[in-house]
């Protein structure tokens, strides 16, 4: 191979990956621009990311830098001004928004750092919330919101309405919310930014044990002690990915589970 056949193969890296194992998110030189004339905001320049199935990634940078743009894409709550974004093989602007809305709810899990649950409405009633999509009977989904809170540790706080749950609580009945539905992808934008160590920790052990049960995790931080958990570190600096590094294999289990996290 010539040195311009291999810069060449490293520029399309993402695209051979995804085009060998079957990417789960494939973008393609995708680029968000917010408002219009003079005052436009390169919020993404040209990403190309493929994540396969099974890997945990964190996405790094500066405030700024584009990482809940790129969340919003990835997770099918926005889309791009230009390049394209395939999911599970779909490219998702063929998609109608009913059929946008649908593959959302039953194949992404949300969490997000101020938690989102609704206030005034029971721990359980938040979790079951998702499941009314779904099509399950009252029983059914009141069966799986029990069963993914207990999963969490949360069974004695099924009647707590979110201001008489601590951070750490709230954002465990967040991640039982998103989980409820069984989705492949787990999308979290600072999950761990409004709580405590000892919550934060608490939180990367879900994570570490969801994705270890198969789910594809996408973790958004700031912070290197939750970057240190991932399967994969990618960097973005206004707008462009500046790093990709690779921390254990996408297959296996994640770094901490094999020791190697302090
Ligand atoms: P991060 O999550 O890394 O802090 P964001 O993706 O939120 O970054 O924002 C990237 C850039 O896009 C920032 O300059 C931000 O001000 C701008 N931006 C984000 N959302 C909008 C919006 N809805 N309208 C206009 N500009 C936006
Ligand atoms: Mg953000």
């Amino acid at each position: 191979m010539t040195t311009d056949e291999m810069a060449t193969r490293a520029t399309h890296e993402p695209e051979r990956i995804a085009a060998e194992r079957g990417a789960v998110i494939d973008l393609r030189d995708v680029s968000k621009i917010y408002g219009m004339g003079d005052i436009q905001v390169h919020a993404l320049r040209d990403v190309s990311l493929a994540v396969e199935r099974g890997d945990y990634v964190a996405i790094m940078g500066a405030s700024g830098s584009g990482k809940t743009t790129l969340m919003n894409i990835i997770g099918c709550l926005d889309v791009p001004t230009t390049g394209s974004y395939r999911l599970d093989a779909v490219n998702v602007a063929e998609l109608d928004d009913l059929e946008l809305a649908d593959r959302r709810n039953r194949g992404i899990g949300f969490v997000f750092q101020s938690f989102n649950l609704i206030p005034r409405t029971t721990a359980l009633a938040n979790v079951e919330l998702p499941l009314l999509y779904g099509g399950l009977k009252r029983g059914q989904r009141r069966q799986r919101a029990q069963a993914a809170l207990a999963a969490l540790g949360l069974s004695d706080r099924v009647g707590h309405h979110p201001n008489e749950l601590s951070g750490g609580q709230q954002q465990r009945v967040a991640i039982a919310r998103a989980i409820v539905t069984n989705p492949a992808i787990i999308l979290a934008d600072e999950p761990t930014g409004a709580l405590d160590s000892a919550s934060t920790s608490e939180v990367l052990s879900i994570f570490d044990h969801l994705n270890v049960t198969g789910r594809t995790v996408i973790v958004i931080t700031h912070e290197v002690e939750v970057a240190a958990r991932a399967k994969r570190v990618v960097r973005l600096r206004d707008g462009s990915i500046v790093e990709d590094q690779r921390q254990a294999p996408p297959q296996g289990p994640p770094p901490y589970l094999m020791g190697q996290v302090a």
